[in-house]
C-alpha cells in the first residue's frame, strides 16, 4: 500500500513540473527519423521495418540479408505473396521448387509454411507428403531387367495401365510396376510395399483403393475419395486399411 501511494505522488503533475525545472535546460528530443526504402518488387516506398532484416524469423537466416540489402530490398508482403503463389503452383515433384526470389536458394519447409495459411498450407503439405511417399505419382521406372529408363505416365486410368517403355519397348503394368505377362491381373500383385513406407502409410491410416490397390492418404475433406492413380472413386470409410488384415 505504501508503495503504491508513493508512486502516485511521483505522477503528480506538480511534482513532475518541479523535477523538470530543477534539471538543466535540454533540447526537446526529436522523433526518430523514419527511414524508408523502395521495394524492388512492388515499387512502393515503405518504412524500414517493412523489410526483412537479421531478426526476421520467417525467413531463412541466409536469405535475411539478400532480401533486405541496399542493392535490392524486397518488402515482407511481397516475400509472403511470392511464397504463397509459388507454393500454390508447387507440384510436389521436388522440394527444391520453392526458392528465394532474390538468390534462388531453396527455402526449407519450416520457413515456407510460415507464409502460408488455410487451403494454401493444406495443399502444400499434401504435396510434400505425396513427394515423400513417391517422388511423382505418375513416375515409373521401367521394370525390365536391363533397362534404366524411367518415364512419367500421365494417362493413368485403369484402361491404359499397360505401358510400353520408350527405350526397350517392354510392356509393364503401371500399377504393379512389373513386366506385363499374358493375362496380367493387378489383383495378384498387390501389397508389395517396402516396410518403411508401409509403416508411414499405416501411421497415416492410409487406405487401399479397391480398384487398383494403390495406397491413398487423406489430408482433409469428405469420405468420397477420388483415386489419383486409377481415377476411380471410392468410399473412404469402407475401404481397406493399408496393411490391415
Ligand atoms: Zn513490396
Ligand atoms: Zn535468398
Ligand atoms: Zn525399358
Ligand atoms: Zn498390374
Ligand atoms: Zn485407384
Amino acid at each position: 500500500m505504501a508503495r503504491s501511494k508513493g508512486k502516485r505522488a511521483n505522477q503528480d503533475p506538480a511534482v513532475a513540473d518541479e523535477a523538470q525545472a530543477a534539471e538543466p535546460v535540454r533540447k526537446k528530443p526529436r522523433p526518430a527519423k523514419i527511414v524508408e526504402y523502395l521495394c524492388n518488387i512492388c515499387a512502393h516506398k515503405k518504412p524500414s521495418d517493412s523489410f526483412p532484416d537479421a531478426k526476421s524469423t520467417n525467413i531463412p537466416p541466409s536469405c535475411r540479408g539478400c532480401l533486405g540489402t541496399d542493392s535490392g530490398r524486397i518488402c515482407h508482403s511481397c516475400v509472403s505473396n511470392w511464397t504463397s503463389e509459388t507454393a500454390a503452383k508447387y507440384a510436389g515433384r521436388s522440394p527444391e521448387e520453392i526458392a528465394c526470389l532474390a538468390c534462388g536458394d531453396t527455402w526449407p519447409y519450416e520457413y515456407v509454411k510460415m507464409h502460408l495459411s488455410g487451403e494454401d498450407l493444406d495443399r502444400y503439405e499434401a504435396r510434400l507428403l505425396r513427394y515423400a511417399l513417391r517422388e511423382d505419382l505418375n513416375f515409373r521406372w521401367c521394370p525390365a531387367a536391363d533397362c534404366e529408363a524411367g518415364y512419367i505416365h500421365e494417362r493413368n486410368t485403369n484402361r491404359c495401365r499397360k505401358i510400353t517403355c520408350g527405350a526397350c519397348e517392354v510392356a509393364s503394368c503401371y500399377h504393379c510396376e512389373i513386366v506385363w505377362e499374358a493375362r496380367h491381373d493387378c489383383k495378384e500383385h498387390r501389397g508389395e510395399v517396402d516396410p518403411e513406407t508401409l509403416k508411414t502409410l499405416q501411421e497415416q491410416q492410409a487406405r487401399q483403393c479397391p480398384e487398383c490397390g494403390i495406397a491413398v492418404t487423406k489430408i482433409s475433406g469428405c469420405d468420397d475419395i477420388h483415386c489419383e492413380s486409377c481415377g476411380e472413386s471410392f468410399d473412404w470409410a469402407s475401404a481397406k486399411l493399408v496393411g490391415g488384415g
